[in-house]
């Protein structure tokens, strides 16, 4: 069976047929605009080409939403929470398909798409839980209103999300969306929209997620995103994905007078002490780096070693690097796949080349000549300010950098412009909390690098983004507070001016 014919397979089986197509209102909906190609990255060969939703598909996929928005909208906080627990039931009852298309359409290993798959279940299950605990509260004002807050679903919730990490950004945003009373439009990346699309159909169809309140795009962003975006039903933006893009979508929802939640890229700093535990520093740093080929908002791609251990510590990391096993995604001991797309493969290979054409040296593993596979790198003699070393390069490569103490460590993980994560490895327990309060980032490890859990808020600062996801904050983004005032006193007091009570 060739890898075309497998993800057919995989297709129909998760019930979205031969065909690419949105999901609309509980329903298929082909695409007229521009044809988009979905090509296999380990083989670097097509896999199915489809056309893009456009923005009239845009507009019908608002519009369902908001039809099937208010009556979810008026369903008991517990009624919704339980159609979240069964969505979490039938994503872990289909696992395995959702796991292999996933590894099939994004060239990600198939060990992490379970992972991935099995964290999407337990967003669902940790979002129901909530479903009917997040409620308003009563104030006691000076003036003697009884005072009291609701807790409102905005209407419709319009999410962009990238191509690095589909499913798992889909059940991110949609999870805490619909616990919170909304509709929803999704547009996954034209590059890896087959997992989101199954995600909501199998919701739909063996979980009784109402149909409408979930519509999924299959297109681009200029097109059917920006439609989206300006569409009158929309309330608010959630996008996940490059810095580039997001100031595009945030000056768009800006000029629409709408709210955005940004999620952007990063530049980690993975801060390394000559006094950690070195042996698990090196393997952190792989893990960091490597894991998904690098291609992770929260990658570790700028590691800071303390001067007196640098040459040592890179050569363990390279040591390291050479036994990683790269092959392909569906093979179970895969642990480093291609990188995911062709323009990604050239921008990645582009940086490398330029760091070496500007001085730097590199280490790099092996990696399958053919495919889109870029070898695991580490990069040594950059200056501070390189390309290599401030930008994201979203690929297996890592600027390695050298730090005389702890003040120069903070200073470097606190320059340019991101702040999405970052983390320390030492043994000093006063050094390790000094570095995580003073280094600019939503998240931050102790010797430890890239755990999550959907309890966890998780975003940015500056050119990472603003807002947050995951747990309760995540939560509040996709509500909003309505005070309601009630007068008690008899007679009821001056309408005029202000009452000082
Ligand atoms: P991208 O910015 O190229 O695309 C993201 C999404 O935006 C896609 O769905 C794309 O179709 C859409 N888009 C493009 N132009 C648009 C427009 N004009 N209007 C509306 N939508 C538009 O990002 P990518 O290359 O798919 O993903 C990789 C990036 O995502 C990296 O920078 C990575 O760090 C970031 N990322 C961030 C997080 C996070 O949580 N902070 C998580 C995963 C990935």
């Amino acid at each position: 069976m060739t890898r075309a014919e497998m993800l057919i397979e995989l297709m129909e089986r998760l019930g979205l047929g031969p065909i690419v197509r949105s999901r609309i209102g509980g329903a298929w909906a082909p695409g007229a605009g521009d044809t988009v190609e979905l090509i296999d990255p380990y083989e670097d060969a097509p896999l199915i080409a489809y056309r893009d939703a456009g923005a009239a598909l845009a507009a019908a996929a608002c519009e369902a939403a908001k039809r099937a928005q208010a009556d979810w909208a008026a369903r008991t906080a517990a009624d919704r929470g339980g159609a979240l627990h069964a969505i979490a039931r039938v994503v872990t009852e289909g696992a395995e398909p959702l796991a292999r298309l996933e590894a099939l359409s994004a060239g990600k290993p198939i060990r992490d798409c379970r992972v991935e798959v099995a964290k999407v279940a337990e967003m669902f299950s940790y979002y129901a839980g909530w479903a009917d605990k997040r409620h308003g509260e009563v104030i006691p004002v000076p003036t003697g209103h009884l005072v009291y807050t609701l807790k409102e679903p905005l209407g419709v919730v319009f999410q962009i999300t990238p191509w690095n990490a589909p499913i798992f950004t889909a059940g991110w945003q949609i999870a805490p969306a619909l616990a919170a009373g909304n509709g929803v439009v999704l547009k996954p990346s034209e590059l890896t929209p087959l997992t989101t699309l199954a995600l909501v159909a199998l919701a739909e169809e063996k979980a009784g997620l109402p149909r409408g309140l979930v519509n999924v795009l299959a297109g681009l962003g200029p097109t059917a995103g920006q439609a989206a975006i300006e569409h009158p039903a929309v309330a608010k933006v959630i996008f996940v994905g490059s810095a580039a893009t997001g100031r595009r979508v945030a000056a768009a929802a800006g000029a629409a007078l709408k709210p955005v939640v940004l999620e952007l890229g990063g530049k980690s700093a993975n801060i390394v002490f000559a006094d950690a535990d070195l042996s698990a520093a090196a393997k952190g740093a792989q893990a960091a780096i490597f894991s998904a080929a690098g291609q992770s908002c929260v990658a570790g791609s700028r590691l800071l070693v303390e001067a007196s251990i640098a040459a040592e510590f890179q050569d363990r990391v390279a040591a390291g690097m050479a036994k990683l096993r790269l092959g392909d995604p569906l093979d179970e001991a895969t642990e480093v796949g291609p990188v995911g797309n062709r323009a990604q493969h050239a921008r990645v290979s582009a940086s490398v080349r330029d760091a070496l054409s500007g001085g730097a040296q590199a280490a790099q593993g092996a990696a399958p000549a053919s495919g889109l596979f870029i070898p695991p790198t580490l990069l040594s003699g950059l200056s501070f300010e390189a390309p290599a070393a401030t930008e994201e390069i979203f690929g297996p490569v890592v600027a390695a950098l050298p730090f005389e103490d702890e003040a120069e460590a903070v200073a470097l993980a606190n320059s340019g412009d991101y702040g999405l994560a970052g983390a320390v490895w030492t043994s000093d327990p006063g050094r390790a909390h000094r570095v995580a309060a003073q280094v600019r980032a939503g998240t931050f490890w102790i010797n430890g690098y890239k755990t999550i859990h959907v309890s966890v808020p998780f975003g940015g600062f500056g050119g990472s983004g603003f807002g947050r996801s995951s747990g309760t904050d995540g939560l509040s983004e996709y509500q909003a507070s309505k005070a309601v005032w009630v007068e008690t006193a008899s007679p009821p007091r001056t309408l005029f001016g202000y009452d000082a009570g």
